[in-house]
């Protein structure tokens, strides 16, 4: 059969998306590392019936109303690159850079594209190919400096990080807000430090081994990751304990480093294998039961290390990616050890995109958090949609962005909840800011945080609440 796409998109005249052979187009795009749809396997695209069932999941469809910006029209233009029939405008990079990578897109596939295999080495060839010479040319300092070489290493950031956390504390970045002085930084920088959260009191040094309470049932490593140990350590005790308290051994291999999604999402391939690889050296597989990972960014990328790149490593990284689990799934399997602590409030769950649609996880964090005493979880409406996060996207594309937070915030109290809960760092820095922009609103934490209480009993919702108030108030 023969199929008409009826839709406009950028720079093509109408045409017809199946008079290309893929044998041929395959043959186009496979020789030349430098095309953009090289690495892509054709017979992805041909998955896509342009049934249009994607549409109504997709958030920048869903706010633009442009079928650029739907998954369908990506895909299109993906392959019209493909098929050599368009070249690479500035306009089609606009309409794939909006793109939140957040895969909801998947979820609602009834044809089983895998969207994420598409978008994600198109935008890496997109940025490394051929418009490598126009992107030097732009002299993106943001990306080389800030994402590529500060994000993914935890010192550095945390050296930056100290003097800004100390201007928040003494009140001098809230004066220098309401004077407007931010607006004299760069765009991408004040909305950095709009973002940055006020700090927790992080705990001490992660040590190597924490000991399981009672009989020992798993042996596991802990992931630790970058950003999310700067700004999120606390949620990483949390996260220890409950393992213990599970009767996990849990191991925290120092030379570990970033899972590579920050360098993979901005475009530099080569820096995110260099960060696989290295990865691959500091954890002994053989030593544990799994991998254990708290942010759903990080287990997405961690569990793809085996798609990325093919060359002789690539067995030992699917291995790698084989033995990673979300720490919600990974208790969910091993059987809970029920909490105790009663914790009477009122709590909604978000699904962090990375979780419920790259990694299909969505009921275990649910049957994880039943049974905490006490604790009511409802529903939030449009759960599944992204909040805007979507890893350094709320950097990049800030209005979108914005739209998508303010659209979650008002999900969020329409439930009424005091709490909302999310396991990823991007979620939760990104439903945070938003929360501190109205002035109100729920707390912000980590699943794992709230299990946390309920085993430690000691410490009720109330104490730890009046703690994050103090530090939600500038
Ligand atoms: S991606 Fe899936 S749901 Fe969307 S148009 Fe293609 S086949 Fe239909
Ligand atoms: S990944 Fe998200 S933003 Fe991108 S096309 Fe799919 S649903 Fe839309």
């Amino acid at each position: 059969m023969t199929f008409r796409l009826n839709l406009r998109l950028v720079g093509s005249k109408e045409h017809d998306s199946d008079m290309i052979s893929p044998d041929r187009q395959f043959e186009n795009n496979s020789q030349d590392g430098r095309h953009p749809a090289a690495g892509i396997d054709y017979e992805l695209f041909l998955r896509c019936v342009h049934c249009g069932l994607c549409t109504s999941a997709c958030p920048t469809y869903t706010l633009t109303g442009d079928e650029n910006n739907s998954p369908r029209g990506r895909i299109q233009l993906m392959r019209l690159v493909a098929d050599g029939r368009l070249g690479l405008t500035d306009r089609m990079r606009e309409h794939l850079e909006l793109c939140l990578d957040c895969r909801s897109c998947e979820t609602a596939c009834p044809s089983g594209v895998r969207y994420g295999r598409l978008i994600e080495p198109f935008r890496v060839a997109m940025e490394e190919g051929e418009q490598q010479e126009k992107l030097e040319k732009r002299c993106d300092w943001f990306r080389e400096l800030v994402l590529l070489r500060l994000f993914p290493y935890p010192e550095r950031l945390r050296r930056v990080l100290g003097p800004v956390w100390f201007l928040q504390r003494v009140g001098l970045l809230r004066a220098a807000e309401r004077l407007g002085l931010l607006r004299l930084l760069p765009a991408r920088l004040a909305r950095l430090v709009e973002i940055l959260p006020p700090r927790v009191k992080p705990g001490p040094r992660l040590p190597r081994l924490l000991p399981a309470v009672g009989r020992q049932r798993a042996r596991v490593a802990f992931f630790v990751g970058c950003v999310a140990d700067v700004i999120f350590r606390h949620v990483h005790w949390a996260t220890l304990r409950v393992l213990q308290q599970n009767g996990c051994d849990v191991f925290i291999p120092p030379e570990q480093g970033c899972c590579g999604a920050i360098h993979l999402h901005a475009g530099s391939s080569r820096g995110a294998r260099q960060m696989a690889d290295a990865n691959l050296v500091a954890f002994e597989l053989d030593r544990y039961d799994a991998i254990v990972v708290n942010h759903a960014g990080c287990g997405a990328m961690l569990k793809e290390y085996g798609l990325h790149w093919r060359d002789g490593l690539q067995p030992h990284r699917a291995r790698f990616a084989a033995k990673v689990r979300d720490v919600h799934e990974f208790l969910d399997e091993l059987g809970l050890i029920a909490p105790p602590g009663r914790i009477k409030a009122v709590a909604t769950y978000h699904d962090a995109c990375h979780l419920g649609h790259a990694q299909q996880i969505t009921a275990a964090p649910r049957r994880l958090l039943a049974r905490i005493p006490g604790l009511k979880l409802v529903d939030l409406p449009e759960t599944e949609i992204c909040c805007g996060s979507a890893g350094t996207y709320n950097l990049l594309h800030p209005e979108m962005s914005d739209r998508l937070a303010e659209r979650k915030l008002e999900n969020i109290l329409s439930t009424g909840a005091e709490i909302v809960l999310a396991a990823n760092a991007g979620c939760l820095l990104q439903i945070a800011a938003a929360v501190r922009r109205r002035g109100l609103g729920p707390r912000v934490m980590h699943p794992m945080e709230l299990l946390d209480l309920s085993y430690r009993e000691e410490d009720s919702l109330e104490s730890a609440g009046r703690k994050q108030q103090k530090v939600v108030q500038r």
